[in-house]
């Protein structure tokens, strides 16, 4: 369903709060939150994206998110979350800086040709060359948005720019003045925001305004607001930029303090009605606000801040999972809506509450996030249906092709193991050649070690690269990873450090699955691996070969995170 579609419904009942995610879509159980109902808000309004309570959700998790260390994507990987992010109902996608590298801009172009409906983004500098790149990304795109940005808090402009505030200000008009060239969608960022005087800010705002930027953003590039200053920053502008009512005001929040959503909830309480986040609060160094956090706080607490979202909000924790699989960052236990702990209850006096009255400890349903439907366990005779199933259930928008290619894979492994988890689905999908699609420069043969007391580990390693060839190679290690390790090394001749190795059990049972992580050093930055396997030797070189590939697979060194760093990015 595109998001568009879903804006032009009717809102739910005046009775119903799932006006607040689902924004028409009736649901047949009451929520949780309608012990706060909001009662006063919504009505038989119409949900459209220019009401005035409704906040549109931009989300960067591809750009910003895309900028944490080892977090690269590659193409299908993309495409796969663009497409999970469509169904969440997210009214923008910033799908990268078509300017960073030749990867991001055919990133961006094929997310705006494949996936329909949001507003597809690209991030600019206030230069020529950016906003041609983001326009040759973009020219396709049925909804396309420029994003351009410029710094102007006094650090930046003393000791990256070098440019006085007159520079800053003719700088910013003529970028917003190029990119409406050839844009209708011009958004402006004053990177830095929450660090630069005011008064200039406000008068950089008004400027980019009258230019013909429809959005101004004000971001905390740096993390360093609290949740009162940032409020002070956006009524300050409200009052004072001539024409500000006119166009959207955004917030985007670094969580350096961890006050991210706190401020970017500050910001939508003095007015700001888009606000920049990312699935499980990736980005750039502590990350970015959290999107599922930011909308949840929305609909559990209506009655305070009367805004909502296009968001369906039980599409939150598959396309959570599916975004940490395919980055490779885990999603801490308790992290706030979508941690395997958020609802859990672990001790006796809250489960006897809960058993009495829910909402005794309770403020959001598990199903409410997409949880319930969490952790179905397949097996042998599990057909293609309940796979397919499955596959939609946690995240994936995979086509019939790629559903019989998992679904192959799924009867290979049955065979192996009895009970078949979502671990085991995602592994197929992310770790297999799924998502891989010109995503796989080397692939695993054949494996053997020989190991024991008193023996020198030895590894014998037979690898097929991108062009079917196939190269073996022999190493001995301190252990049998060791020399595994040692003989994909030769092999590949790609050289890393390793930083961490860790190994946990994903499933339950005597053939539980083991995952191995691993965090490597690399001469074009830091890169992490995952693999599901039910011998660990095995899994610890897959989760090798994941690391391998996303480095054979960069498109030009060094790499693009830290091409990126170089420019600086709000
Ligand atoms: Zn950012």
């Amino acid at each position: 369903m595109s998001t568009k579609s879903v804006d032009r419904q009717p809102s739910a009942s005046p009775a119903d709060v799932s006006f607040f995610g689902a924004s028409g879509t009736m649901r047949g159980s009451h929520s949780a939150a309608g012990t706060h109902s909001p009662t006063s808000v919504g009505g038989t309004q119409t949900v459209t994206e220019g009401a005035p309570d409704r906040v549109i959700i931009f989300d960067t998790t591809l750009r910003d998110g895309e900028q944490s260390p080892g977090a690269s994507m590659n193409l299908g990987q993309k495409l796969q979350v663009a497409k999970a992010l469509r169904e969440l109902g997210v009214d923008v996608i910033e799908a990268g800086f078509a300017a960073a590298s030749p990867g991001d801009l055919e990133a961006i172009r094929a997310v705006s040709r494949e996936v329909e409906g949001p507003i597809v983004a690209s991030l600019s500098r206030c230069n020529k060359g950016d906003i041609e790149a983001s326009w040759q990304a973009l020219k396709d795109a049925p909804r396309r948005r420029c994003h351009v940005f410029l710094a102007t808090s006094p650090i930046h402009r003393d000791f990256k720019l070098k440019l006085a505030k007159e520079e800053i200000i003719k700088r910013s008009v003529d970028g917003v003045r190029m990119a409406r060239e050839k844009f209708d969608d011009v958004e402006f960022s004053a990177e830095d925001s929450a660090r630069t005087e005011l008064e200039f800010l406000a008068e950089v705002v008004e400027k980019a305004i009258e230019a013909g930027a429809g959005t101004v953003n004000i971001p905390d590039t740096v993390g360093y607001a609290l949740p009162a200053t940032y409020a002070e920053t956006i009524r300050y502008l409200k009052k004072h930029v001539r024409g500000i009512d006119k166009v959207v005001v955004s917030v985007h929040c670094h969580n350096d303090l961890g006050l991210a959503v706190a401020n970017s909830l500050a910001g939508v309480m003095e007015g700001a009605r888009q606000v920049e986040c990312t699935i499980n609060g990736i980005g750039e160094r502590a990350g970015n606000a959290s999107l599922e956090e930011i909308v949840m706080a929305f609909r559990t607490r209506g009655d305070v801040l009367r805004v909502r979202t296009g968001v369906q909000t039980e599409r939150l924790y598959p396309t959570s999972r599916l975004v940490s699989q395919v980055t490779g960052l885990h999603v801490q236990r308790n992290k706030a809506i979508v941690g395997q702990n958020a609802f859990a209850h672990e001790a006796g006096i809250h489960q006897h509450g809960m058993l009495t009255h829910r909402e005794t400890y309770e403020i959001m349903r598990p199903e409410e996030v997409g949880f319930a439907k969490s952790q179905l366990v397949l097996g042998k005779h599990s057909g293609r249906h309940a796979l397919k199933e499955r596959l939609v259930a946690l995240g994936y928008q995979l086509d019939d092709k790629a559903v019989d290619q998992v679904f192959q894979e799924f009867k290979v492994l049955a065979d192996k193991k009895k009970d078949i988890y979502d671990a085991d689905i995602e592994a197929i999908v992310v770790h297999g050649q799924i998502l891989g699609q010109n995503g796989r420069a080397w692939e695993l043969e054949a494996l053997s070690t020989t190991s024991g007391t008193g023996t020198l580990p030895v590894a014998s390693v037979a690898l097929r690269n991108a062009e079917g060839e196939k190269l073996r190679d022999v190493a001995a290690g301190d252990g049998p990873v060791d020399a595994v390790y040692r003989a994909i090394e030769k092999i590949t001749g790609i050289g890393v450090k390793l930083r961490d190795y860790q190994i946990v059990s994903v499933s339950t049972g005597e053939d539980a699955q083991g995952e191995v992580s691993i965090e490597v050093e690399h001469k074009t930055g830091v890169y992490r691996g995952r693999a599901l396997s039910t011998d660990i030797v095995e899994g610890s070189a897959r989760a090798f070969l994941d690391v391998v590939n996303r480095i054979a697979l960069k498109v030009s060194p060094p790499a693009e995170s830290e091409a990126r760093a170089e420019m600086g990015t709000p």
